[in-house]
């Protein structure tokens, strides 16, 4: 026997694919939702749908935004001849949080996997490449220290030395494996700062 409705069990399912969110708080979630005055739940589902709707990659650097181009890069005060090379928007988010960085970004929205399949093509990196074509001092490579994080820098690197643009990565210290989104300000500033040359 069922113990709730097909709704409600659809509601908890779609609520458990969620990242971080397993069975029992899926319920707790659902329920919640369901004791809310109904305006709220529409307000909130409508809110989802609308930021949905609206959010689109930026045609510059990749990133999320709901504009044809993203704050950053349309910002006059960034320094657009360097340009730092990150997995998702969560990690760009990180590096403006430090407040410090005035260079813009490229969002590649993932790391090549051979063990995934992921390759070069299913990154966002012939954007990137195309936009090497104009003026640029120095790509920072600040990828993930995971494996598929230096597998990426690695194949960037190898990519753009031949242009004779600066191609640097941020040091390690950042902890292996460990997401830079997880990472405090400190750490990411410390890791920025001292770069090394590929
Ligand atoms: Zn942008």
């Amino acid at each position: 026997m069922e113990v709730y409705s097909n709704q409600v069990n659809k509601l908890i399912e779609e609520l458990n694919s969620l990242p971080g969110i397993g069975g029992k708080s899926a319920q707790r979630i659902a329920f919640h939702l369901l004791n809310m005055p109904k305006e709220k739940v529409f307000e909130l589902s409508d809110t989802i749908k609308k930021t949905r709707e609206s959010i689109r990659y930026c045609a510059c650097c990749m990133t999320l935004t709901d504009k044809e181009i993203c704050p950053i890069c349309s910002s006059d005060k960034r320094d657009k001849r360097t340009i730092m090379v990150v997995e998702d928007s969560r990690d760009l988010a990180a590096y403006e949080r430090t407040g410090k960085y005035e260079g813009v970004y490229h969002v590649l929205h993932g790391a090549i996997s051979p063990m995934l399949g992921i390759g070069p093509s299913d990154i966002h990196l012939k954007e990137l490449i195309k936009r090497l074509e104009a003026d640029v001092d120095e790509l920072i490579i600040a990828t993930n220290s995971s494996l598929e994080g230096e597998t990426t820098a690695m194949y960037i690197s190898k990519l753009v030395k031949p242009t004779g643009i600066k191609v640097t990565r941020i040091a390690s210290g950042v902890p292996v494996g460990g997401d830079l989104e997880c990472i405090d300000e400190v750490t990411l500033l410390r890791a920025l700062e001292g770069r090394v040359e590929l």
